[in-house]
């Protein structure tokens, strides 16, 4: 008998509770990975290459045995399982708007064709929707949350490896959709990371000999380059964050339990957007829906200067380039650049969430638009909205020597030490090359204060 293992966010062959649920079921599994045109549409080049990367790794790890089709899930996996003539079809719960709607799809179009969908684990270490308050219900504050998913606990990795399954060779499979190989990159001008499993392990278990030591300390500041960079790997399951939990495992002290930390706001902002699905694409707190912004063509313009890198902030400036040039950006700069668009310039936040998705190589919805609205002040356990960034100060506090700003705003190279966050006081004026501060910060600050008493008087 036959099983089809459809991968979609967990391309790895550690720690896959999928590959054991197939090997319970039959005795050879199929591997499945479908390009879904309503997916790789809305993701950019950078995600979609390193999607491809890791694809064509996870390929060479099955002995080049993963079907990869095209189409619409719905029509194209209860047509391979047809043809293969399997019973079952084996995934990770998916728990995104997107996701969650397609597998009821897929669900019901293979039961007409005398098939189960079977879900086995998720992307998360706790499913989205299990962890709830004491009395019922979801939590809309991080820290309770964080304590209840620790209480919560987690499975063990499972002992998984490409030889849990005996796997089909597709071209064995007839009459079902084409195959087709992976595509080739599309043209895109970030520096990716390494895609895949191997890159994943690898980079992780550089940062716990290397990295994790100085984390708590040094994760604020970017020009160390200190966090693990593991965001793209779990985006696409390169690595499961169980696997990444137990190997923190008994160790003990502050950088341990902020990593932790870390994952657990991935958990919650997936929890959140589980729950309150419409909170992808409007305001989850609905009162910020009164927030007067400006979508006038001036609007746009400035949307384009900050998209570019030349505000004349250079901090924001450095994390926009960054985000080009690397297809990811530091945590901090992520928080300056929103407050930057969203306080300094009014700009509605999921004008500058939905550049970062088309940018970010680890796009990731809940924990984008999640933390946008955090900065926006829109979101769960928002920070209040009077603690707007200032971008001068969080320049001289989390970049005190200038090394970030020099690295990515080359116009500035020549700029000494700290000097560099205002170019504006320097005694032969701002170098050439680089723009005036694009605002007033100090005036914007106030505007926002006063765009707020809206927000305020419509609670
Ligand atoms: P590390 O510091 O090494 O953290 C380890 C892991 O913890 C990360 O890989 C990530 O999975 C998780 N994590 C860390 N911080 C957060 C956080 N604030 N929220 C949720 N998870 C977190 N993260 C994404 O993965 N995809 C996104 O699209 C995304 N968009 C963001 C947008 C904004 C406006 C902000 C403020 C944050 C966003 N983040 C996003 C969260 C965070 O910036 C990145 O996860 C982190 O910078 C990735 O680098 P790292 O893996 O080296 O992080």
């Amino acid at each position: 008998s036959t099983a089809v293992v459809w991968f979609r966010r967990d391309l790895r062959v550690a720690d896959q509770p999928t590959f054991l649920a197939a090997a319970d079921a039959a005795d050879r599994a199929l591997a499945l990975f479908v390009l879904d045109p309503a997916l790789l549409g809305p993701s950019g080049a950078a995600r979609t290459n390193f999607l491809y990367g890791c694809l064509r790794e996870l390929d060479a790890a099955l002995g080049g045995n993963l079907l990869v089709v095209r189409g619409d899930p719905a029509e194209v996996v209860p047509q391979v399982a047809t043809a293969a003539g399997a019973g079952t079809v084996h995934i990770a719960a998916d728990f995104g708007p997107y996701g969650l709607e397609r597998d009821e799809r897929v669900e019901k179009a293979l039961a007409d064709a005398g098939a189960e969908l079977i879900r086995t684990g998720s992307p998360y270490a706790v499913a989205p929707g299990r962890v709830e308050k004491g009395e019922g219900g979801p939590f809309k504050v991080f820290t309770p949350f964080s304590r209840a998913w620790a209480d919560h606990g987690w499975r063990a990795p499972a002992r998984t490896s490409a030889s849990s399954c005996s796997w089909v060779d597709p071209s064995t499979v007839d009459g079902g959709p084409r195959a087709v190989p992976v595509p080739g990159d599309e043209p895109c001008d970030s520096t990716l990371p390494e895609p895949g499993e191997r890159a994943a392990v690898q980079r992780w278990s550089d940062f716990l000999d290397e990295g994790l030591h100085d984390y708590e300390g040094d994760r604020d500041l970017p020009a160390k380059h200190d966090t693990s960079g593991m965001s793209p790997y779990l985006k696409y399951g390169c690595v499961h964050p169980r696997t990444l939990l137990a190997d923190l495992g008994e160790r003990r002290g502050d950088s341990v339990r902020a990593f932790r930390t870390e994952i657990a706001w991935r958990e919650f902002y997936a929890d959140v957007l589980y729950r309150r699905p419409d909170s992808a694409r409007r305001n989850y707190d609905t009162a910020f829906d009164h927030l007067p912004l400006r979508t006038d063509s001036d609007a746009y313009a400035d949307l384009d200067r900050w998209t570019q890198g030349r505000t004349g902030f250079p901090i924001v400036d450095a994390g926009m380039r960054q985000l080009r040039a690397e297809a990811w950006m530091h945590n901090r700069l992520r928080m300056v650049v929103a407050s930057f668009l969203v306080k300094d310039l009014h700009l509605p936040w999921w004008w500058g969430a939905r550049h970062f998705m088309q940018y970010l190589v680890d796009g990731d919805l809940a924990s984008n638009q999640h933390g946008w609205q955090w900065t926006a002040g829109s979101g769960t356990d928002a920070s209040p909205y009077f603690r707007i960034f200032n971008p001068i100060t969080q320049g001289e506090r989390f970049d005190p020597d200038g090394d970030y700003v020099r690295r990515w705003v080359p116009e500035l190279a020549d700029v000494p030490g700290k000097a560099v966050h205002q170019p504006w006081k320097l005694r032969d004026g701002i170098p050439e090359g680089y723009p005036e501060p694009m605002v007033d910060h100090r005036t914007e600050r106030r505007e926002s204060l006063d765009r707020y008493e809206a927000v305020k008087a419509a609670r």
